[in-house]
């Protein structure tokens, strides 16, 4: 039994291993994906901003290299203090190229003079403004048409390119420190997540591990002791089926004992007789005939005994074995009660007790012949041995659709209230002395009980101490196995 529980508390262990992993990648997982999205668009949003503001310097930048007629004077305050304000503010390097492809201005006055013919010059020159962005060198490539006047502007009359380039090192760095600031924050929500997990699973598991060493003590033999349980509703309602289930072992381990110990006690008793018996006559010598007689009557007497102790526990034992089936026929019930009358009457006559059987309507039912008719012997047998000289026993039959109801009256010297609770466990005798007087064992009522549980019946008893007693016997007319 522990072992089904024990492989039921494994199986719990490892699903809740297996729950335990789902958490920690579903706690991870998203995160860490999460954090690398975050960071792309991050990155993605301040080049997008940048770009969009660069534009517009130099949209400002061409304007005034326009309306300061730069392209045919080469030379404008207002056009240095703007390209030398660009180039502090937003680190970019400007050069102003002409018609021929010669760098007029350069503000790194490196290339001045040069000739600069590169991609985005010819494109500008072809009316296509061009940004361009790189990402491994870290800048912005700005290149704008320019014309000498406004009016040349308009009609796409191009003298020059404006081509500006911004270093976005300051991004990347910019990047960097988020990166570093995010795994950080990863890295103390992985902790946590972590963290949580294993101090739950240790809550989780440590009701499971405390009711699994329970049970391993349960193992050993300790029905008494308590499941230790707390937690779970379904754990407590496992537990609690546990216990119940451990109480009735319980039971039925201290049932089995005095049962035991009842019947050496039972089996022993004879035997002691017998060789108190047989002892005293070997003891003696010259031993007169009449008294070997008289001792040997009481050894068979005694022997007599233990085989009926013998019979009886026999019987019993067959009748609660679980394989034990009855063989259901159909019986006229009045047919039977007059028959084990019949036997028993010359049992009562030496009481002068008066047997009376009551039939008030003939019954026939399905029942099992052998056991029925040892449930009425019993009943009525035990009618006779508690009773009074010239007392009487009634045993009645009646029925109704469903059942026959079976009456043994006596106006013996019933029982007190108390052992009415007790009569059908094994060995109960109310007078142990008395029962012994009478050849009983002990055992009649607990074959009678088991003969009536396995027809789906009951019994009842009514009793008062020197008034008699009443038992009732209810048994269905139809058996439904
Ligand atoms: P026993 O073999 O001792 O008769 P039973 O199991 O048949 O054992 O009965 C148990 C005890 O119940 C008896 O010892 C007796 O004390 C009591 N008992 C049973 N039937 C009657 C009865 N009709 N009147 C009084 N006591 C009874």
């Amino acid at each position: 039994m522990s072992d089904i529980i024990k492989n039921m508390l494994d199986f719990f262990k490892s699903l809740r291993f297996i729950v335990l992993i789902i958490i920690l990648l579903v706690g991870i997982i998203p995160v860490t994906f999460f954090k690398i999205y975050y960071l792309n668009t991050y990155e993605d949003n301040l080049i997008q901003s940048r770009i969009d503001r660069l534009k517009k310097v130099s949209v400002v930048t061409k304007n005034t290299i326009i309306t300061s007629d730069y392209m045919n004077t080469q030379s404008s305050s207002a056009v240095d203090a703007e390209l030398s304000q660009v180039a502090t503010v937003f680190n970019g390097r400007t050069m102003i190229i002409d018609k021929a492809f010669k760098v007029v201005k350069d503000t790194y006055s490196l290339n001045e003079g040069n000739i600069c013919m590169s991609e985005s010059v010819i494109q500008s020159f072809r009316g296509q403004n061009t940004v361009q962005y790189s990402e491994e060198k870290s800048y912005i490539e700005i290149a704008l048409a320019l014309s000498s006047s406004e009016k040349n502007m308009e009609e796409n009359l191009f003298d020059g390119v404006l081509l500006m380039t911004f270093s976005i090192k300051d991004i990347s760095e910019d990047v960097k420190q988020e990166r570093d600031r995010t795994n950080i924050i990863l890295i103390i929500i992985w902790i946590v997540v972590i963290t949580v997990a294993v101090i739950s699973q240790l809550l989780i598991s440590r009701p499971f591990k405390k009711m699994a060493a329970s049970i391993d003590d349960v193992k050993l033999g300790q029905f008494d002791r308590r499941l230790s349980y707390d937690g779970y509703t379904e754990l407590i309602e496992v537990a609690e089926s546990i216990e119940h289930m451990m109480n009735r072992m319980k039971e039925l381990d201290e049932s089995r004992q005095e049962f035991v110990s009842n019947v050496s006690h039972e089996l022993k008793t004879p035997i002691t007789s017998i060789k108190v018996l047989a002892d005293s006559l070997i003891m003696q010598e010259n031993v007169p005939a009449e008294m070997y007689r008289e001792f040997m009557t009481d050894i068979v007497a005694e022997i007599d005994r233990e085989n009926s102790i013998i019979t009886d526990l026999l019987t019993l034992v067959k009748l609660e074995k679980k394989t034990e089936t009855l063989k259901i026929e159909k019986i006229n019930v009045n047919g039977m009660v007059e028959l084990v009358l019949k036997r028993l009457r010359p049992i009562a006559a030496k009481k002068n007790i008066e047997l009376v059987f009551e039939s008030f309507r003939p019954v026939s039912a399905e029942i099992d012949d052998v056991k029925m008719t040892m449930v009425i012997s019993n009943l009525v047998e035990n009618a006779i041995k508690y009773n009074i000289l010239d007392g009487w026993v009634r045993v009645s039959l009646n029925a109704d659709y469903q059942y026959f109801y079976l009456k043994v009256s006596d106006s013996g010297i019933g029982m007190p209230e108390e052992a009415l609770s007790h009569i059908f466990e094994r060995f109960y005798r109310v007078d142990k002395t008395r029962s012994r007087e009478t050849g009983g064992t002990g055992l009649g009522l607990s074959i009678t009980y088991n003969a009536i549980i396995m027809h789906k019946g009951d019994i009842k008893v009514h009793s008062k101490e020197g008034e008699g007693t009443t038992f009732t016997v209810r048994v269905p007319l139809v058996y439904a196995p």
